[in-house]
């Protein structure tokens, strides 16, 4: 590895210019980039943190960013996949999060879930998998909008509100497929 900054520099601008093909965010905002190295024979490699384990837009995210640094004029670049690194949505970055729920999409890190469209807490679990492994369906009792959670791997309990008795049920998120209803 050979340390020079102004060409880490260079990488990381052009990877903020990758887009997530199933969210619209770049990489760096997801918080995907693990470390940036450039190599004595000046290729670059980049470790890279998938969002969700058998993301299937991973090895799509991969060859985007080799065609970025190429096209960018940096040269050479491979990925590799940082198997000991766990991404978790802590890894967003602030504005991320504002932006996702701009596109009906709330993150869930523990406690109540809030819809991303008007903010209540009066939102159901509908179904674990969305329209991809990461994203879950849920929706809102107060503006009656469907919507998706974009999620960790982590199990945990997402604090629900059910309409006819207008009290919380936590249920239980896994990373499986069906999702299992907790009784309080
Ligand atoms: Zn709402």
């Amino acid at each position: 590895m050979v340390s020079r900054p102004a060409e880490l520099d260079a990488v990381r601008a052009v990877l903020s210019t990758v887009q997530d093909p199933e969210l619209p965010v770049d990489i760096v905002s997801l918080g995907m980039i693990a470390g940036a190295e450039i190599e004595a024979d000046q290729s670059v490699t980049l470790r890279l943190v998938p969002t969700f384990l058998g993301c299937s837009a991973q090895f799509l995210i991969e060859q985007n960013v080799v065609d970025a640094i190429r096209d960018a004029g940096l040269g050479t670049a491979r990925v590799v996949w940082d198997s000991a690194d766990t991404w978790s949505v802590e890894k967003l970055a602030p504005p991320t999060r504002k932006v996702l729920a701009e596109h009906g999409i709330a993150v869930y890190d523990g406690g109540d879930l809030a819809c991303p469209y008007c903010s209540a807490s009066k939102t159901e679990f509908v179904s674990e998998v969305g329209s991809t492994l990461c994203r879950s369906l849920a929706y809102c009792h107060e503006c009656m909008n469907p919507f998706e959670i974009f999620r960790d791997h982590r199990g945990g309990r997402l604090q629900s509100w059910v309409g006819s008795s207008g009290r919380a049920v936590p249920l239980r998120i896994r990373s499986a497929v069906a999702p299992k209803r907790t009784p309080t």
